[in-house]
């Protein structure tokens, strides 16, 4: 049994706006693999729940007339990998998210609480820190739209108040457009695990040679999801090759801070690092057409 309080589900954006607005200390659910767990755990023993699980109007990927995808944030990961748009614009979204846990929780656990719940370890952040995704925030004054990177303020801490609402998260053409890319979970298990280390890289490659364009980021390198500039500028522009590479896992060490903690030392992280986002820029270039 799960110690909660009344359990409220909405029909719509709208409803869900108000029913936290006007119960203030109650909780969004929408699949409630992060939430349920912590009522579960007495961290949030006794709350009043707001459901907007399977709202239509949150859920699933369309295309705006300028190529602007939109991804509902109650669509769930089983959903997302099979979904045709991700396939063929965001496959390696698909895949990463392809990874979390098992599918009993890919089928309920959702992209939007992936992000909410602010964890450095989701394994959808880092591919939409490298897709410079924004996110749709709604609430009782009204809507904002704010790019990931100014979303997550610290472990566990999002731009979120009592009554706002994710309702989508947006992927600007020029973000996927002709981009290849590829997602690294490093986990001591190879399913039903968090990540020690997520890695992603995006590239757009000319010429099947030159990497016109570089994205690198990371999940567990620091105390949220990061990307790391220094790294993409130095490939950027750069004929593929194995020194470069080595160059890049370099230059990613340089703006990454790892902790210590019982999965892995700060250490065994920044060999990570270096490792996955080498064998990450190999496989990004030649699902971007690159060839060595
Ligand atoms: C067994 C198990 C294994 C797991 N394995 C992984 C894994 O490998 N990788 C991984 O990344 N995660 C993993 N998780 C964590 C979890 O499944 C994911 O974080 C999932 O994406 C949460 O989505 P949800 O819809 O269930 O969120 P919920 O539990 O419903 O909500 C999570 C948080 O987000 C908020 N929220 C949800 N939707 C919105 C919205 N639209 N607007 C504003 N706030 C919102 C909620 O208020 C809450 O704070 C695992 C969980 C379990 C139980």
């Amino acid at each position: 049994m799960f110690d909660t309080g009344n359990i409220f589900e909405a029909h719509s954006v709208k409803e869900a706006i108000e029913l936290l607005r006007s119960n203030p200390g109650a909780k969004l659910i929408c699949g409630g693999t992060d939430v349920l767990i912590q009522v579960r755990e007495g961290r949030l023993a006794g709350v009043d729940l707001v459901s907007i699980h399977q709202l239509p109007e949150l859920t699933g990927v369309t295309m705006e007339a300028d190529g602007t995808i939109v991804i509902g944030p109650a669509t769930s990961f089983t959903h997302l990998a099979k979904d045709p748009l991700i396939k063929k614009h965001l496959p390696f979204l698909g895949q990463a998210v392809e990874l979390v846990g098992g599918p009993q929780v890919r089928n309920v656990g959702t992209i939007g609480g992936n992000v909410c719940n602010g964890a450095t370890s989701a394994d959808s952040a880092s591919t939409l820190f490298a897709l410079n995704a924004k996110l749709r925030i709604a609430n009782s004054r009204g809507e904002r739209v704010v790019p990931i990177q100014e979303f997550y303020l610290g472990p566990g801490k999002v731009a979120l108040g009592q009554d706002d609402i994710l309702t989508a998260i947006l992927i600007s053409r020029e973000d996927y457009e002709g981009f290849g890319g590829y997602y690294i979970k490093y986990a001591m298990r190879k399913a039903m695990d968090i990540a020690t280390l997520g890695c992603v890289v995006l590239c757009k490659v000319k010429d099947k040679k030159i990497l016109e364009d570089v994205r690198l980021a990371f999940g567990v390198a620091a105390p949220t999801p990061i990307r790391v500039p220094a790294a993409e500028a130095v490939a950027k522009g750069q004929v593929f090759s194995e020194e470069l590479v080595e160059q890049f896992g370099k230059a990613a060490l340089t703006e990454v801070n790892p902790r210590t903690s019982w999965r892995a030392s700060r250490e065994f992280r920044l060999q990570l690092v270096e490792e996955l986002s080498k064998r990450a820029l190999r496989q990004a270039f030649s699902n971007a057409g690159g060839e060595c």
